[in-house]
């Protein structure tokens, strides 16, 4: 196994759909509710015979926590035990302060950080991803978990980062 994966980003941006789509299984819960993932959720990812094990960091969180202490149990986490991170945010949606908060607490770290940006499911919306460069992150990469658009380009980048 080669190392740590861990998936942060705000509350249904996409990550236990990512998180299921990466391990194959449905693991995690996915629900239109957001904050439905009760759970901490591992599972082993696997990409051109390399497995790496996979958080989703939205498992962490408890019921009644506020929106800051949530994100900062999620990037706590993520920085602790991760070797690469990825950051979800909603192409949908577009870029949010909750992006913009999440983004500043992971750039204080030297842990390498991959920036996808999720429900890309057609050209149109793809487009539209080019203001997440703002959070400072790299280059933005459009996914779409629920189509699996952009999800190769993703790993690619992953296990050349593990
Ligand atoms: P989480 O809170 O970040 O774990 O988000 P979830 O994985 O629970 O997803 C939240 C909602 O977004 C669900 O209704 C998903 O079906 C939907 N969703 C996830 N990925 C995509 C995607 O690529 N495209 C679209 N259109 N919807 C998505
Ligand atoms: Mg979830």
């Amino acid at each position: 196994i080669r190392g740590t994966v861990a998936l942060v980003g705000h509350p249904n941006v996409g990550k236990s759909t990512l998180f299921n789509r990466l391990i194959g299984q449905r693991k995690s819960i996915v629900d239109d509710q957001p904050g439905v993932t009760r759970d901490r959720i591992y599972g082993l990812g696997e990409w051109l015979t390399q497995e790496f094990w996979l958080i989703d960091t939205g498992g962490i969180q408890l019921e009644d926590q506020d929106f800051a202490s949530e994100i900062n149990a999620q990037v706590e986490i993520a920085l602790e035990e991760a070797d690469v991170v990825i950051m979800l945010c909603d192409a949908q949606d577009g870029m949010t302060q909750d992006d913009i908060f999440i983004a500043r607490k992971l750039q204080k770290s030297n842990k390498p950080i991959l920036l996808a940006v999720n429900k890309a499911d057609n050209e149109k919306i793809r487009l539209g991803i080019y203001d997440f460069y703002q959070l400072g992150l790299g280059d933005p990469m459009p996914v779409s978990s629920t189509h699996g658009l952009g999800v190769a380009d993703l790993l690619d980048e992953v296990i050349k980062l593990l």
